[in-house]
């Protein structure tokens, strides 16, 4: 499995990580520093989101399209909610997973100084 090695800014200390827990936002366990992915990492997420998101809805449609062919269609609509359900689910996984063996996460450190920038903007 594909890992990265992030470096707290902060303490110095590393930690690797997999897809499976390189989270939105994390804290470094010595520190207690708090990071987040940068936007690039979040817009490539969003990216391979896109395109996973496709071929999982096409891919899961043909399925389910197969299994109820001779069915009722009253199955036929649950079968299309499950579908809606099912690729909205995976879709966030699949997004990740690609991008992550892709282009590794980076992060950046979470500034403090949101209610500064907040009152910048009034
Ligand atoms: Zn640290």
């Amino acid at each position: 499995m594909k890992t990265i090695t992030i470096k707290c800014p902060h303490c110095g200390k590393e930690r690797v990580l997999g897809w499976n827990n390189a989270k939105a936002n994390i804290k470094c366990p010595h520190c207690n520093l708090k990071m987040k992915r940068d936007a690039k990492t979040e817009k490539h997420i969003k990216l391979c989101g896109l395109i996973g998101g496709l071929v999982i809805t096409f891919v899961i449609s043909l399925i389910v399209a197969i299994i109820l062919q001779n069915q009722d269609p009253k199955y036929t609509m649950i079968g299309l909610i499950l579908v809606a359900l099912a690729s909205n689910y995976l879709a966030t996984f699949v997004a990740e997973f690609i991008s992550f063996n892709v282009r590794p996460f980076t992060y950046e450190v979470v500034e403090k100084e949101d209610r500064k920038s907040q009152k910048k903007d009034k």
